[in-house]
Parts: structure tokens; sequence; C-alpha cells
């Protein structure tokens, strides 16, 4: 990796409206994961910075609980402008920082977070209560009050859109926002943040950047922070469930996925093929916690199957995110990369293991010089090796036979996890009775997409708890109820 020098962009955090450096200087450089440059460095943020973050946004709360749902609405609708305004140099951005391709995927993100701003922005309205009919001589009402000041923690991999989902699902309730980036991919969400700024009052959103373990775990435990919502790992996910635990705070979490792909042998397999590609999240180099990792193959279409896979995935090119040309970019970081090669060496040691296309990855030639996985496959793999129970991340799937349809759901469902799922077959019986089988928070029929605005998301078991993206789940995880009873014969 090159080292940062003084020319090096510094990006700075978002501070009761004001851009700042750490309360004590120190910078975090950010690499290109495609090449290990660095290209521009943000502050390390300190246990200060977070307190400071966190008391600017309970100050502002005051006023902003006021703000009618209207302003808010109409505040996040321009923002939602300025986003779209910027897409292109917003796309070019997560692309370098993420080394996720532009055209597959950081392009996409970009117009989606423009879409998921509008969405909210359309619903401010819709914080409404209820009157009870507790007879004619009380009123009885309710009211969705916001929480307070929340404490977001989002990851690497969709950084913008993630990080923008909460923005507009806390700022849409009325809550005040103290946001933490992800330490690798910072700079798309800071130049949202001072977009926000221009609409927002100073303190309604404050963004931190730093280190998970430190910025991230003060926010964490923070007496003033009223709501924790969090994306990321897992393991992770479990220390900010104790932190709230601490303090009795509201917890939302979007965790982790090993999510199955069930094809039974009906289907037309080409374009199976292509939307089980969709699925792996190949083109972000499998790095999605919704990747359907795990594909369950009819033993009738195993061997054909996995052969169009594998001739369809050598199709892909792999290299510089910013090249049109490109379809699958970078792992994020060198950690993630040692990562997925363990995982890769790990299968190739697995009696029977059988590798239907890539593999490690070169050490010389062109992609040596970044953090590039080709796309891999295994085949025959049983459902107990750890490439098959362990998420890892990156673009490697495992494709697992079955004969029974029951047995395929028994494996399916025999994981901790249960974010999504995938189910293929041109029969709707088998197709509505598997998917109501699956312990999953969202299972797709005969498609592989991305979340919806609208649609509630968010998992069943050690995938999380909660849901975002909709309605429902902007008013239950980010309003509180408060019941206000009149007697009306005093
Ligand atoms: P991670 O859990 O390592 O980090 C996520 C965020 O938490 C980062 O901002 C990090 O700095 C912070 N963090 C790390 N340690 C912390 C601590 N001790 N206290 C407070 N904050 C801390 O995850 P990652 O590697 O950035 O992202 C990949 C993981 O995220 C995968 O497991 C993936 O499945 C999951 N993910 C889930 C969803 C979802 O919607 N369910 C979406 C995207 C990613």
């Amino acid at each position: 990796m090159t080292t940062a020098t003084q020319q090096t962009v510094r990006s700075l955090m978002l501070i009761d409206g004001k851009a700042v450096e750490s309360s004590d200087g120190r910078f975090i450089d950010i690499e290109n994961p495609s090449n290990r440059t660095v290209i521009a460095q943000v502050p390390r943020g300190t246990d200060a910075d977070v307190d400071q973050a966190v008391r600017a946004a309970a100050r502002a709360l005051e006023e902003w609980k006021r703000v009618t749902p209207k302003d808010r609405g109409r505040m996040l609708l321009r923002i939602a402008d300025l986003v779209e305004a910027e897409t292109e140099s917003l796309a070019r951005t997560v692309a370098l920082e993420t080394g996720n391709a532009i055209r597959t995927q950081a392009r996409p993100e970009v117009k989606s977070t423009a879409d998921v701003i509008r969405y909210y922005g359309g619903l401010t309205g819709e914080t409404k209560g209820e009157t009870v009919p507790l007879g004619e001589h009380v009123l009885s009402y309710t009211r969705r009050e916001p929480i307070g000041v929340v404490g977001g923690i989002v990851p690497w991999n969709a950084p913008v859109v993630l990080g923008t989902l909460k923005i507009a699902m806390s700022i849409a309730a009325g809550n005040t926002l103290v946001l933490k980036a992800a330490e690798d991919a910072p700079l798309g969400l800071l130049r949202i943040a001072e977009m926000c700024n221009e609409h927002l009052p100073p303190g309604v959103l404050n963004l931190l950047t730093g280190y998970g373990e430190e910025t991230g775990a003060a926010l964490a435990r923070h007496p003033l922070v009223r709501k924790l919502s969090f994306t990321g790992s897992t393991e992770v996910g479990k220390l900010i469930m104790h932190a709230a635990a601490d303090r009795i705070v509201p917890v939302s979490l979007e965790l982790g996925g090993k999510s199955p792909a069930i094809v039974f042998p009906d289907v037309d397999e080409q374009r199976t093929v292509d939307g089980v590609i969709t699925g792996m999240r190949v083109t972000r180099q499998g790095q999605s916690c919704t990747a359907g990792s795990r594909l369950f193959l009819h033993t009738s279409i195993f061997e054909s199957f996995v052969n169009k896979l594998t001739t369809t995935l050598q199709k892909f090119t792999i290299g510089d995110p910013l090249d049109e040309a490109t379809d699958m970019g970078a792992i994020i970081n060198r950690k993630q990369f040692d990562r997925v090669c363990g995982y890769i060496t790990d299968g190739l040691q697995q009696k029977g293991a059988r590798v239907a296309i890539g593999g490690l990855p070169p050490k010389e030639g062109p992609l040596a010089s970044g953090y590039f996985v080709q796309p891999t496959v295994f085949a025959d793999v049983s459902n107990d090796w750890r490439i098959a129970r362990e998420e890892i991340f990156g673009p490697v799937m495992v494709a697992i036979p079955w004969d029974d349809e029951r047995e395929a759901i028994r494996m399916a469902n025999d994981s901790h996890y249960g974010l999504a799922a995938y189910v293929w077959t041109r029969d709707i019986t088998k197709a509505i009775n598997t998917a109501h089988a699956i312990e999953s928070g969202w299972v797709q029929i005969n498609q592989g997409l991305g979340q919806f605005p609208g649609q509630s998301y968010g998992g069943y078991k050690q995938s999380g708890m909660g849901r975002e993206y909709s309605l429902e789940g902007m008013l239950d995880s980010y309003t509180q109820r408060k019941s206000v009873t009149i007697n009306l014969q005093w």
C-alpha cells in the first residue's frame, strides 16, 4: 500500500453542522482496494468526538421534534435532489473506496440512495396515532413520538445506501442522529452528510468516522443515545445488543447471512443460472448480507447446471472498478481478502471437494495488484463443511445436491442465519410451500434482486431483529407510542 502524502485529500467529520477533525488530530488512510493506493484520509474519531456529536444531537432534538412532518419531508426531498444531481461523482467515490464496479454496483447504489430518501421524505405524515374507543366520556389517543438521539453504525459493503437509510428513517420520524461510517468506506457517506447539512439544522445529523472498537463502541455505550441501529456482522451485533441491554435502549440489528438458493429440476437452467448469479451478488464480489451463497441443486440437473454456471461466470470481466466494461471489482481490504482466501483453502482441503471454477487468486499478473478474487464455485459440497456454514462475504458459492425437497428445506434451514432465500421453480405450489417453510426474513421466488423501499427487510434467527426499508420498519423502530387518556366528565 502506498502511504499518504501531504497532498492526500482529507475529508472531515460532521459535528453540530461543522466539518471537524478528530479531537487528537489523528487520521485513518482510506485505500483503493483495486490498486492499494491511499486515496484520502478521514479523522479517527475519539471518545471526546463521540461525546460532542451526541450532545449536539441531544441539543438539536429540542427544536427538531417540533418541526412539522411536512417540513421534515420537504428537507428530505431536497436532499434527494442533491444526491441525484451528484450521482456520477458519488458513484465514482463509492467505486474508488469500496472497489465495487461503477456500472454494476456503485452507480445503481447511488440511484437507489436517492429513491430511499424520497420514499421516506413522502412518509413523514404517516407518523400518526390512533384514537381508542374507551367510551363516550373518555378521549384516549396515541401519539407516535421520536425516540431521541439515534446512534447508527454501518458497514462498508453498500456504505452510501445503508447509511442513508438510517439517516432517512431517523430524520423522517423526528429523531436526531449520530451515524458512524465504516472505516474502509466513509467518503461517499461524508459527501451525503455535507448535502444533508445544506438543508438540516446543525446537530440533527452528525457523521463520525473512525474504528469500530473506538468510535463505534463509544457511540454504542453513550448514555444520551436513546436508540441503537446497527448494520454489520452478527459478531459485532451481539456487542451492540449487550450495550443496548446495559441501558435498556431499543436496538435494531441488520446482521449477516448464509442464504440458500433452492433450484428445482423443472427450471429453465440458463435463466436460473443468471438469476442465481444476481442473487449471489457476484458483481459485488459476493460481499452482501443477502448473497445466495448456498446453492441446493436437484441431482437430476446438478452437473448441467454447474456447467452452465461455470460457463457464464467465466465471461465476467474482473478489474478496474472505474472501467465501464468491468463486471466485478475488488474485495474491500487485505483482512477480508485473506479471510476469503482462507475459506477457499479450507474448501480445497475437504475430502471430495471439487472446484468447478475459480480457486485461490493469481499471485502474478494484473489482478495481483489489488484484492481481486475470481468467482469460485465448489461442487459436491456437504452442508456441514465450514464453507457451507459460515458467512464468507466473498465470491464463493457452494453447490449441494438434493433428491427430496423436504431434505433440501431441512438443509436450507440448518443454519443459525435466516436473512434471505431464493426458490427457483415453475411449479407455483412447490414455490409457495417452500417459501413458507424457509426460516428467513425474505424469500424471493424466481428472482434474486436487492431491497425495495416499501418492503420490510430484516432477518430471522441470528441475522437480526427489527425491520428496515418500509413504513412499518420506521414506525416500529424509530418512534415510540405515547397514550393520552382524558376524562371528559371532569
Ligand atoms: P462489522 O460488524 O465488522 O462492522 C460494521 C460496523 O461496525 C463498522 O462501522 C465497524 O467500524 C463497526 N464496529 C466494529 N466493531 C465494533 C464495536 N466493537 N463496537 C461498535 N462498532 C463496531 O461488519 P463489516 O465487516 O463492516 O460488514 C460486513 C458484515 O455486515 C457482514 O456480516 C454482512 O452480512 C453484514 N451486513 C448486513 C446487512 C443487513 O442488512 N443485514 C447489510 C450489510 C452488511
